[in-house]
């Protein structure tokens, strides 16, 4: 008996008003300046994103394994990337490449038009699809595929956002950016990235980075 009891209390403890507002205050320490952001991060029920074993560490700022070899990113680099993207985002449509459990893309959804978003494991986007549909979340499109390839059907985007790491930015990308668009990008081996910034100024491509990050690899399926 003592058991569920005591199981129930943690269930309502760790997913509570303070857990979320230690969160966003956390990033708020880090630097996330953005409101529309940091609201989001105290929004979404991260728990409901990993495995029920680890849900009690669902709002510490760190990736966690869902599964599959993936991880759900650390909230301090989706709050940055997410803050980075719509600092230069004036269009309505982005293009997410690596949607795994969806996190990204639950952050991101209310504060934009469309998300059209690309996952190579099709297991892993049937899920995603479920699970952001029971968050009442519509404006996203789904499609199992390679990255490297983006989804030229819909682009160009005003917004690209990519969640797993390529040794190189992949030149399809680049042109499904539309002119004054924004693409946020992890660059780099496993463990070295750099999280880079590129926008398209018509004439030239400029490229800021915005610091080390740590992602999976976008994996080449291509051989
Ligand atoms: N955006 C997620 C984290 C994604 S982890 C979050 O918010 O938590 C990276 C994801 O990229 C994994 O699901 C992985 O399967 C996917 N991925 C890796 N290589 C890919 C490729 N070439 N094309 C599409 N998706 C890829």
């Amino acid at each position: 008996m003592a058991g569920p009891v005591i199981d129930i209390r943690q269930g309502i403890g760790m997913t509570s008003a303070r857990t979320r507002d230690r969160l966003v205050q956390r990033l708020r320490d880090q630097g996330i300046r953005n409101e529309a952001v940091l609201e989001q991060i105290r929004n979404v029920p991260r728990h409901l994103f990993v495995d029920e074993a680890l849900a009690s560490r669902a709002y510490e700022d760190t990736a966690l394994p869902i599964g599959l070899g993936q991880t759900i990113s650390q909230p301090y680099v989706v709050a940055r990337m997410t803050e980075a993207l719509l600092d230069g985002f004036q269009g309505e449509k982005v293009l997410e490449v690596g949607t795994g459990c969806g996190y990204q893309t639950a952050v991101l959804a209310p504060l934009v038009k469309q998300i059209y978003t690309v996952e190579r494991i099709p297991e892993l986007l049937r899920k995603t699809r479920q699970r952001l549909r029971d968050l009442d979340i519509y404006n996203v499109q789904f499609k199992p595929g390679d990255g490297w390839e983006g989804w030229r059907k819909y682009g160009p985007y005003d917004g690209i956002i990519v969640t797993a790491a390529p040794d190189e930015i992949p030149q399809k990308l680049l042109e499904q950016l539309a002119p004054g668009g924004r693409m946020i990008i992890p660059v780099g081996p496993q463990g070295v990235q750099d999280l880079v910034m590129i926008t398209n100024r018509n004439d030239h491509y400029e490229q800021v980075s915005l610091g080390a990050v740590s992602f999976v690899p976008l994996v080449k399926d291509r051989s």
